[in-house]
């Protein structure tokens, strides 16, 4: 007789992309709202992944807004979060980049990456893992390009992925969080990206480097999930045996609604121990969490 072992949920995972806290628009207890309903989800998930853009926007904005945005997101995590939290740098994390705007000097001690790695409390802005049974790469999207931002990888960060992959076994599951999409369907659609008569997707919405690491990842062929936010929308691609999820944004509209048909939401993903998974997109307004699309 033969008998195939029951696929086995090993670790499950609530992807809380783009948050955008800020003391306006009732932004704080949309937070809460949605960390409490994350909190009763039974089973409840053994880690948040916090996918960027935490706070509402550093990039463009001057020391003393960068404190209050701050004191905010840590308040709000200490005392509503019991579950351990993933931070994944997103562009509007990085502090004074935009030095037309924000008035940095670049001199600051704190300025740019520095800014968010002390927030989300990180050692390296870019940084891997093994939790039960598969392998978690976190990546750093953001890449200067004058007073604005290019989605890709610095060569160090990948020449640092290219040997973290190579040193993981072929054998162990591979999920990929970073705040940009690698590759994106919604990308096209946010924006008027046809208008001049070709599908035109701008560097900063998608990562530009997406074929070196679609490469990449077609050398390794157990990297099977990549994790992203940064468009608000919901969608799922399906490329070369790999998934990418694009996972909405918790604030919607920068917490004005719906964002195009993607409502405020966040990703749950369960992952099994045979490096296969189930991901769900879920609502989560009314105070527990609905699934909406399942992927
Ligand atoms: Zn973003």
């Amino acid at each position: 007789m033969i008998t195939r072992s029951p696929r086995k949920r090993v670790l499950r995972i609530a992807h809380l992309t783009d948050i955008h806290v800020q003391p306006e628009k009732d932004a704080a207890r949309g937070m809460i709202r949605c960390l409490q309903a994350v909190h009763r989800l039974k089973p409840r998930p053994d880690l948040i992944f916090n996918g960027g853009d935490a706070v509402m926007d550093v990039f463009s904005q001057g020391r003393e807004r960068a404190r209050v945005l701050q004191q905010l997101w840590r308040s709000i995590l200490r005392d509503y979060c019991e579950i351990p939290v993933i931070h994944c740098i997103g562009n509007h994390d990085v502090w004074g980049w935009d030095r037309e705007h924000s008035g940095c000097s670049g001199e600051e001690p704190d300025y740019g990456k520095r800014w968010a790695m002390e927030l989300f409390e990180l050692e390296q802005r870019f940084y891997s893992f093994d939790r039960m049974g598969w392998h978690f790469i976190v990546l750093d999207s953001t890449f200067p390009h004058g007073n604005g931002y290019k989605a890709r990888l610095d060569d160090e960060q990948f020449e640092w992925l290219q040997a973290d992959l190579k040193r993981t076994p072929a054998s162990m599951p591979v999920c990929v969080l970073s705040h940009i999409p690698i590759l994106s369907a919604s990308a096209y659609l946010d924006g008027n990206n046809e208008k001049t008569g070709d599908w035109v997707v701008p560097g900063a919405w998608m990562h530009i480097d997406a074929r070196r690491l679609i490469e990449l990842f077609w050398k390794h062929r157990n990297v099977k999930l990549c994790l992203s936010g940064h468009i608000h929308l919901y969608d799922r691609v399906d490329y070369n045996g790999v998934t990418y999820l694009c996972n909405g944004a918790v604030c919607g509209a920068w917490w004005n609604g719906d964002y195009h048909q993607t409502p405020p939401g966040f990703g749950l993903i369960d992952l099994h121990s045979d490096g296969t998974f189930e991901s769900q997109y879920m609502l989560y307004l009314s105070g527990s969490a609905q699934p909406l699309w399942k992927g």
